[in-house]
């Protein structure tokens, strides 16, 4: 493994420190409310080929050469800098690379740009009420009325825990459109505008107070025959597309050793016996454990990396699959020490300040929040059950584990 940067390398990293010394924005643009000014700094970012990097510039992107090693530099330039730089939202995040990749020419055309400016913001309605980890159980239909050119998908059924659907235009999501074929041939991969008559959207109440989770229900809702990515029956394979894009987003190991670096902080500030709590032997002893995590993490997403750069393949998703498991374990036990170390405190959870941020679309700011918040990841993406199976019986060649009988 080599992890030094050759000198092609570090001269990009100095031009892209140069352009992070205009991150915040200064003069008129810091007026602009919060949004506004990520997204213009996005736009800049884009234009100059640092974000969004392989991604066409007639699709909206930064139109460079695939570069695994430029990537990485941009992603940790642009997160010591605290700038905005790829969206972790759903539509830039997983549609985009999905459309880049199993999309027809028109729809590139049609979304991709608007969902990297985030003018279209998305939802991904794959999850129903009886179909979770059995994915390929889903009900949802969609019917073709029409011919495939100028037809119309009319919806039926019921999404659920489809994240920020509340503030979303449109939902990807998988519909049953073959009903004679077996489960996972019988899936489409449709595109769903929401505002609409017949789709409805009710928020869930979490218990951190927020709203980020909802219901969506289809009563004859509608989207055009043209909105279907792959084929009819194509959507389990297409869906594995986005998945592999979630499970990137939610293992990211710099932020496993940002909230690493914050949780000790927190110890050294609280008092335990009167003494900061990090001289608690009990305490020190997990955060030195899980401080091997954060740098085993850290260190096999290198090892990746300079596979990758080398052109090595992946020759399957078991190390992404890996790489999501640990990090969401991992900040679990992180956050639970948090909010043993917050105390009484924690029974005032959620703040004020918390719910005001939850109204404006932040994430989880104060420790028992995210402790609460550190469950889901664990959940979402395929739950840790079913990637521990996987990684057994396909990685390890485990025998399989006692499947339901259906
Ligand atoms: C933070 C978060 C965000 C989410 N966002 C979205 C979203 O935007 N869109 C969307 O469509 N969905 C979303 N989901 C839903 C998510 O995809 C499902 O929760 C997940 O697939 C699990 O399904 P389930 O909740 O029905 O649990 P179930 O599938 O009912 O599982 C319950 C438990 O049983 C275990 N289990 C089930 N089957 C097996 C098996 N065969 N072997 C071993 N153990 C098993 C599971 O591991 C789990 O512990 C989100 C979930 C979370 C937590």
């Amino acid at each position: 493994m080599d992890l030094q940067y050759n000198q092609e390398e570090e001269q990009f990293r100095a031009e892209v420190r140069a352009f992070l010394a205009g991150w915040p924005l200064r003069g008129e643009e810091a007026s602009l409310p919060i949004a506004e000014q990520e997204t213009l700094f996005r736009s800049q970012a884009i234009e100059r080929g640092y974000v969004y990097r392989d991604i066409p510039r007639e699709y909206g992107g930064g139109g460079q050469e695939p570069d695994v090693l430029k990537d990485h530099i941009v992603r940790a330039e642009f997160g010591r800098a605290g700038a905005p730089g790829s969206s972790f939202l759903q539509g830039p995040a997983m549609l985009a690379p999905t459309l880049m990749e199993f999309g027809s020419e028109a729809q590139r055309r049609r979304f991709v740009p608007p969902t990297l400016r985030e003018e279209i913001r998305w939802c991904q309605g794959y999850s129903e009420p009886g179909s979770g980890s059995d994915l390929a159980s889903l009900q949802c239909s969609a019917a073709l009325e029409g011919d495939d050119e100028s037809g119309e998908w009319v919806i039926n059924g019921q999404k659920i825990w489809t994240s920020n659907a509340q503030n979303s235009h449109w939902l990807f999501g998988l519909f049953r459109t073959e009903t004679d074929a077996p489960k996972h041939k019988g899936i489409s991969y449709l595109l769903v505008p929401l505002d609409q008559p017949g789709v409805e959207v009710r928020p869930l109440k979490q218990m951190t107070g927020g709203l980020d989770f909802n219901e969506v229900f289809f009563d004859d809702a509608r989207t055009g025959a043209d909105c279907i990515v792959g084929e009819r029956g194509q959507g389990w394979q297409v869906s594995r597309a986005t998945l592999k894009h979630e499970r990137n987003l939610i293992a990211n190991p710099n932020l496993m050793r940002d909230h690493f670096d914050a949780v000790v902080d927190l110890a050294r500030t609280t008092l335990r016996n009167g003494r900061p709590a990090i001289l608690d032997p009990g305490i020190r002893q997990r955060l030195s454990e899980i401080e091997c995590y954060v740098r085993t993490n850290e260190t096999s997403n290198l090892r990746q990396l300079s596979a990758a750069a080398r052109g090595e393949e992946l020759k399957c998703m078991l190390p992404m699959m890996m790489n999501k498991l640990y990090s969401t374990d991992t900040m679990q036990r992180l956050m639970e020490i948090a909010y043993e170390l917050v105390g009484a405190d924690g029974l005032l959870a959620p703040s004020e300040a918390d719910l005001a941020g939850y109204a404006k679309g932040e994430g989880p700011t104060g420790w028992v929040e995210q402790w609460m918040f550190s469950l889901g990841p664990a959940i979402a993406g395929g739950a840790t059950n079913i990637q521990l199976n996987i990684i057994g019986e396909r990685g390890y060649g485990l025998p399989r584990d006692q499947r339901p009988t259906r």
